[in-house]
């Protein structure tokens, strides 16, 4: 049985965009990141497709708290990847049910935790966060390390201004961050 909330829920976790504008052509459904293909509510398949839920399990995987996620008879895990993390390791036994329906429910249990205490708090940009040292736009790009097989960030590239990019200026320039940018306007 499908459960509609939790795939609503799982679609934005996944970056689904919903469109929200009652005027729109696609009010109501559903857009998914990267192929842009408007899906309807009841079409959403995190529940059933194992495709999907792997990749929801891939995307659980990348966030910081989390250090593998586990699957597995007769347990299914999703451990915290250290002591001092405040998320708790989710345990769902598979003795009542199916492996699918066990890491549907670890993901469900997982969602709900990330919504409790991660998107509590909308990031501000800080003092510290990097701009372009000449227009100090924050439209900039900088090279970096990634796990060939995980795609996992790996480090950044080294301080080499080649190595960084602002759109708005289209050139490569060296980054600051907004604090250091203000004082060099005099702000
Ligand atoms: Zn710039």
């Amino acid at each position: 049985m499908k459960n509609l909330e939790n795939n609503k829920l799982t679609a934005v976790f996944m970056g689904y965009e919903l469109q929200k504008d009652p005027t729109e052509r696609f009010f109501g459904k559903y857009k998914t990141p990267i192929t842009n293909v408007w899906v309807d509510e009841k079409e959403l398949s995190f529940d059933t497709d194992w495709n999907l839920i792997m990749d929801v399990v891939e995307m659980i995987e990348e966030i910081d708290v989390v250090a593998s996620f586990q699957i597995e008879n007769p347990t299914i895990y999703i451990w915290k990847s250290s002591e001092d993390s405040n998320f708790e390791d989710i345990e769902i036994d598979i003795f009542t049910k199916t492996k699918k329906e066990a890491v549907v429910e670890a993901i469900n249990q997982f969602i709900s935790w990330y919504n409790k205490n991660n998107t509590a708090t909308p990031k501000e940009p800080g003092l510290n966060t990097l701009v372009c040292k000449e227009c100090g736009g924050n439209n900039i790009q900088g090279k970096e390390w990634r796990y060939v097989h995980s795609g996992k960030f790996a480090g950044d590239s080294s301080n080499d201004d080649d190595d960084n990019w602002c759109d708005d200026c289209e050139a490569h320039i060296e980054f600051v961050t907004i604090d250091e940018y203000l004082q060099t306007i005099g702000g």
